[in-house]
């Protein structure tokens, strides 16, 4: 018996005909399950009988469970994190932001992470595993089954390195964004990446139908591959010689991710070698002051620049065109800020 979350629909068709029955028996019912949310086979009323027992013979459906959920309110908006517990006792947090009509859920990709970022605490809960494509959607349906309102854009910047896991990922945009399905439009989830070269290779980036972000928190490459120990596989300059490729657009701009860190990558000279290496005519710039939980050892030896340094370096990059936010990240105080994701238990 298999979870039937798992499945692709070219799987799910593959299954079909394998079985003698017809290849839109697939597509009949993932609409049951990803819009319809239901998941006992027996009430898929317009699937045939005998489609209905074979499925019964194979697959369950079967929702991560809720462990722990963390409230935090916002100005006008709040933030949820949860805790969110897999088949085989393994756990990811996923958070939700909601602000105004936009409902953004942040999930994860994989259990930890294997890229080592200094600044990063998933980084130091190490790595165990990928999620795989039904893990990653359960998320989705395991929050919207809590709120019981709909999530309206996607960030891939939970837990772990999208691309590292690239296969499982693929499968799950393919159903999230399909309209049949569940049905997120393509440019509202965003794919976040450390910058793993080799599989961005891979994309059309001018034809890619989500948005990239690319975490860059640096501006040479010294600096980069301390924070960053992937850089020293895959350097900026690369990424920057990538992302310059990219024919100028006004609304599919890539987002270059920036974590200010105190003293390390905040200096006017960091602004201005960024200036030099990407154009405003193809990137945006998010500026993301460094979260950090006081009780933190693994960031003990980093802090978040004051307000005024972070003023001038934004400054310094709008005034060469750039367009430049500030992510006060949501979720700060229940450590659901960027970069704070890391399971308080690893099993249950
Ligand atoms: N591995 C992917 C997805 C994780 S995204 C990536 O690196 O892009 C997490 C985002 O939060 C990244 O942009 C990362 O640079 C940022 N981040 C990580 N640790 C942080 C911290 N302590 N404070 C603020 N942002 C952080």
């Amino acid at each position: 018996m298999k979870n039937i979350l798992n499945l692709s629909k070219k799987e799910l068709e593959e299954y079909c005909t394998a079985n003698g029955f017809k290849k839109y028996g697939a597509e009949q019912i993932m609409r049951w399950i990803y819009q319809s949310r239901i998941f006992d086979f027996s009430v898929m009323s317009d699937i045939s009988k005998d489609l209905r027992r074979k499925l019964d013979e194979d697959f369950y459906v079967k929702l991560p469970e809720i462990i722990d959920v963390k409230y935090e309110k916002d100005g006008d908006g709040y933030s949820k994190k949860y805790l969110i517990k897999f088949e085989n006792g393994d756990i990811a947090e996923s958070v939700s932001i909601a602000h105004k009509n936009r409902k953004t859920l942040c999930v994860s990709s994989q259990v930890g992470c294997r890229m080592g970022c200094v600044y990063c605490e998933t980084a130091g809960m190490g790595f165990s595993r990928n999620l795989t494509s039904g893990e990653i959607i359960s998320q989705l349906l395991t929050v919207e089954n809590d709120n019981s309102d709909k999530i309206t854009n996607m960030v891939f910047m939970g837990m772990g390195e999208p691309l590292d896991n690239i296969a499982e990922v693929e499968k799950a945009l393919e159903i999230l964004s399909n309209d049949k399905f569940i049905g997120i439009a393509q440019r509202k989830i965003t794919v976040s990446t450390c910058g793993l070269i080799n599989v961005l290779e891979n994309f059309d980036i001018n034809a890619y139908k989500y948005k990239l972000a690319i975490s860059l928190n640096a501006a040479d490459s010294e600096t980069r591959s301390f924070l960053m120990p992937v850089n020293k596989k895959f350097p900026l300059e690369k990424i920057a010689d990538m992302v310059n490729l990219k024919k100028p657009s006004l609304h599919n701009k890539i987002t270059l991710e920036y974590v200010l860190i105190k003293d390390l990558n905040d200096r006017i000279e960091d602004a201005k070698r960024l200036i030099k290496l990407f154009s405003p005519s193809k990137v945006k710039i998010n500026l993301i002051p460094l979260n950090k939980d006081e009780n933190s050892v693994y960031l003990k030896n980093f802090e978040r620049p004051d307000d005024f340094t972070i003023d001038k370096f934004k400054t310094k990059l709008s005034n060469a065109g750039f367009i430049v936010t500030v992510r006060f990240s949501k979720g700060g105080s229940i450590n659901g800020g960027c970069g704070q994701l890391k399971a308080q238990m690893l099993k249950y």
